[in-house]
């Protein structure tokens, strides 16, 4: 395998920097090359810690929020991970490589292909795709160790919530009365009790409800 990047050695030393704590979490975002997730024009911007636009309008995440969220769903290699928001397909990248397999939803056609075609070219076979209407979740599939959403929802999304294991985790960004997202950590107790954790502010494209784009 050839050497990482000068540049994401550093990216990765800074997010080490600003909380991100779990070495393979950060292992993870070192082995994954972003470049390849972002569009050609922003290359060059590809290792700064900072989200960028993708197509269809959407973004793909700041590194930093990437790592965080990865760390706080505590994954190992036994986890079925469900993603809501595949978008670029770089944090399903990242949560292909420290979990057992990882289902995730797009609502673009365009963007899922896109992803589709990045997780062949790293070789990332543990991931399953879906176009669709992910405030539904994936109920085929459910329940779900872990869930992440990286889409702001407009409301806790029990749907979801319903889709969690007992002793699963969930991390979930709500809208709050600031105009931003609440980043919350679900627990499913053992007997079932949901506890919720509000941890940070953070700011992501709206979680949309209803029908699906083709384009
Ligand atoms: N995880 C992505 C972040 C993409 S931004 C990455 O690493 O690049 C959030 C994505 O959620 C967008 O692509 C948007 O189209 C998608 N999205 C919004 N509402 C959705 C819904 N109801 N179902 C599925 N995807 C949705």
């Amino acid at each position: 395998m050839s050497e990482p990047d000068a540049r994401v050695i550093q990216l990765v030393m800074s997010l080490r920097g600003q909380g991100v704590s779990d070495r393979h979490v950060l292992a993870a975002i070192e082995r994954t090359p972003r470049e390849l997730f972002v569009p050609e024009r922003f290359i060059d911007h590809a290792y700064e810690n900072r989200p960028l636009p993708i197509d269809c309008g959407q973004t793909i995440s700041q590194p930093l929020i990437v790592g965080l969220m990865t760390q706080l769903l505590k994954l190992d290699d036994r986890c079925k991970v469900l993603e809501i928001g595949t978008g670029s397909g770089y944090q399903a990248a990242i949560l292909a490589r420290l979990a057992r397999r990882v289902y995730t939803i797009e609502r673009y056609r365009t963007l899922a292909k896109e992803a589709e075609e990045r997780f062949e070219m790293l070789r990332l076979t543990n991931i399953t795709q879906r176009i669709g209407d992910g405030t539904k979740g994936w109920p085929e599939q459910a329940p779900f160790d872990r869930i992440i959403v990286t889409a702001g929802a407009p409301v806790r999304p029990d749907t979801l919530l319903e889709q969690l294991k007992p002793g699963g985790i969930a991390v979930i960004p709500v809208d709050n009365d600031k105009g931003t997202q609440t980043l919350v950590r679900y627990t499913r107790a053992e007997d079932d009790a949901l506890q919720e954790e509000a941890l940070m502010d953070v700011r992501f494209v709206p979680l949309v409800k209803g029908e699906t784009k083709a384009l």
